[in-house]
């Protein structure tokens, strides 16, 4: 089969495509044939080598497919089943072997490419509003980068849970997808200073809680716009891994929060991984949240993928098709 390798750390073009071994399920593995991977900024990071990774391998955490073997005890799973994933390395190929435990089932009326589309960066928006910081009617948050993968989908729950959204974006047509999804606020930070435009909009310090997958050029500065005991959480690094932070900063600012989660410790168990994919799924199949695919690249063209995430050239999900 077909499917991507990584040699060595590096840039977008040592996503290889390569002729490989079909995968030998273990006991208890799943054999799904992918439909479609989804493309999310961590690949970049174990790509890159900012997340320690054991070379080669095959990147891509996420996706959706067809059961098609399973081997020895794997539950409900048969041949035929549609599934989805979001922490299954090696997605970048036409087919894999999954844990039993890692898939969820994709119900009737939601498309294999919606599924993989929304899994990894839907519960992760799921557990940023529900679990880290649980909004609330009233509640003021600032998201940024709110016209990507997980931007978007963050925005359309905070307003959901009857939030207000302060919303920042890197360009006007960005602008035009946060405000679609319902922010309240959009502010164009490669154009204005985004600490000064909220102060500029709602007085200072606001801001409840801080979204912030963008990491070293925006952290510090969101600490200035919290409330008091406000909290700032820090869940990406799309402009690069935060500066170390003066612990007295939190002081200084109001007594203020500071997390660094990460999905995994919010899907650690097949019951919470179930149960976030399933109001995903439930909300996606009602109309209740849309899911934007901004683009879409074929296998060969990851490396493609790669750039145009690194480059800010993406909006939504991007999904990759063997
Ligand atoms: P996005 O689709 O949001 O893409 C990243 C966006 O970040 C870009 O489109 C860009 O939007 C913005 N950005 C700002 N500065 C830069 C820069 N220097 N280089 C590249 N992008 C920049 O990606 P994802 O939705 O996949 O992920 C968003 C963040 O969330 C990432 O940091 C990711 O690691 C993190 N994440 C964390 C998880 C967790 O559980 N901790 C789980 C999933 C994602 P703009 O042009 O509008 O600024």
């Amino acid at each position: 089969m077909r499917a991507i390798v990584v040699g060595d750390a590096g840039g977008p073009e040592v996503l290889r495509l390569e002729e490989v071994e079909d995968p030998e399920p273990s006991p208890g593995e799943v054999v799904v044939e992918v439909a479609a991977a989804g493309l999310n900024f961590i690949d970049t990071y174990q790509r890159g080598g900012l997340y320690p990774m054991q070379f080669p391998f095959t990147p891509g955490l996420e996706g959706a497919g067809v059961v098609v073997g399973v081997e020895g005890d794997v539950g409900e799973w048969s041949v035929g089943d549609r599934v989805a994933w979001s922490s299954a390395l090696g997605s970048y190929a036409e087919q894999l072997a999954i844990p039993f435990d890692k898939l969820v089932k994709v119900p009737e009326g939601v498309g294999l490419d919606i599924a993989a589309a929304v899994m990894l960066q839907g519960m992760t928006a799921h557990y940023l509003a529900f679990d880290t910081f649980p909004l609330v009617s009233g509640s003021v948050c600032l998201i940024h980068a709110a016209a990507g993968g997980v931007g978007l989908l963050l925005t359309q729950l905070a307003k959901k849970m009857g939030a207000t959204v302060f919303a920042t974006v890197g360009s006007a047509a960005k602008a035009d997808l946060a405000t679609g999804a319902g922010a309240d606020h959009v502010i164009n930070y490669s154009e204005v200073d985004f600490a000064e435009a909220v102060v500029e909009i709602a007085g200072e310090r606001p801001i409840d809680v801080v979204y912030d997958g963008v990491g070293r050029a925006t952290l510090i500065k969101g600490l200035g716009l919290l409330t008091t005991r406000g909290l700032m959480v820090a869940f990406g690094n799309a402009s690069g891994a935060p500066e170390p932070l003066d612990l007295l900063d939190l002081m200084r600012n109001g007594s203020l929060y500071l997390t660094r989660p990460t999905l995994f410790d919010f899907v650690a168990t097949p019951e919470e991984l179930r149960s976030r994919a399933s109001d995903l799924f439930a909300w996606v199949g009602g109309d209740q949240l849309n899911v934007r695919i901004g683009g879409r690249y074929d296998l060969q063209d990851a490396a493609d993928a790669h750039r145009a995430l690194e480059g800010r050239q993406t909006t939504g999900k991007v999904l990759i098709i063997p």
